[in-house]
């Protein structure tokens, strides 16, 4: 008796122990003080809700596109825990910014309760009728639900597909996986992001420029951390040691995202070598509000975009 006391204390001591709820040390778990906080997340949900407007076969992918989400999260978590904000992928997405934050978006993702979640499979906004939508938060119509439209499940691809068919991290969408789909749109969700993940890039040549002169947000942009994610699982899962991460970024020369693309349109489009004219100019200004296609598109349609919903620069329209 004295004997095992003595031990449970040591253990105590070395603050390593951590009492099963289930002990096989009956002597043990009666002398526990901590026996009266073991339900301590009674009522925790661990997995993210499916709704029952999901069909078997929506539900069947679903649950393996988000068992995907997790994975990819996981591992970028992980590779955050293992090289801090040293490596060089972490410093190409976030810079020397600390690294918690980062991996603290990760882990909620995987490991924060998923109570006030929800996807559904149903149409309650009407938003799956406008063609790009592959889903959408449903923002003040239901500020923890996400509708993921018919046309996810035919066009989303597997992580197994990632370097596969072309794909490379600089010049293909996030949302070209299911899985960094999906990463978006639990960012929209205050359950996981806390309204602290948001907007602040519009592509990949942003996200690249802010990782370099403005890291404080980078650390909470739903863009960075998705092309990270993708980066990371790409390096160290699919193709070890090289992934695809596509051709290197112009960003370091100091060039702005938009600038090559206008410089070379306005030469294009001007008789001389003079300094940009005008008219140059005037072009630069209108190419700058990267919405105005895919806006116009949509207002001439039936269909117009919902308040709270925003076009990103690759077409792909969605609900705050
Ligand atoms: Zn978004």
């Amino acid at each position: 008796m004295l004997f095992a006391t003595t031990i449970f204390f040591a253990l105590l001591a070395c603050g390593s122990f951590a009492l099963p709820a289930h002990s096989s040390t009956p002597h043990l778990h009666a002398h526990s003080r901590y026996e009266v906080d073991s339900n301590w997340d009674q009522g925790a949900v661990n997995q993210y809700p499916i709704h029952a407007s999901c069909n078997h076969t929506e539900t069947t992918q679903l649950r393996k596109a988000l068992a995907e989400l997790e994975a990819l999260a996981e591992h970028a978590a992980a590779h955050v825990l293992r090289w801090g904000n040293s490596s060089e992928i972490y410093r190409k997405y976030f810079g020397d910014a600390p690294s918690a934050p980062v991996i603290g978006n990760f882990e909620r993702v995987v490991n924060g309760d998923k109570a006030r979640t929800l996807f559904r499979c149903d149409d309650p906004d009407g938003n799956c009728q406008i063609p790009t939508y592959g889903g959408h938060w449903r923002g003040e119509n239901g500020t923890d639900e996400t509708v993921i439209c018919p046309r996810s499940y035919a066009t989303r691809r597997p992580l197994s597909q990632v370097c596969a068919l072309g794909y490379n991290v600089a010049e293909w969408p996030t949302n070209t996986y299911f899985a960094s789909d999906l990463l978006h749109r639990v960012y929209h969700m205050p359950a996981i992001s806390e309204w602290y993940v948001d907007h602040y890039t519009e592509d990949y040549q942003e996200v690249i420029e802010m990782a370099q002169h403005n890291n404080s947000y980078s650390v909470h942009d739903s863009d960075t951390l998705q092309y990270f994610a993708l980066e990371a699982y790409a390096h160290d899962i699919v193709v070890p040691g090289t992934g695809c991460p596509g051709p290197a970024s112009s960003a370091s020369s100091g060039t702005s995202s938009v600038a090559p693309a206008m410089s070379s349109s306005a030469s294009a489009s001007s008789t001389s070598a003079a300094p940009m004219s005008s008219t140059a100019s005037s072009a630069m200004s209108s190419m700058t509000s990267a919405p105005a296609t895919p806006v116009q598109q949509y207002a001439s349609s039936t269909l117009s975009i919902p308040p709270g919903c925003h076009t990103h620069a690759n077409g792909e329209l969605h609900c705050e």
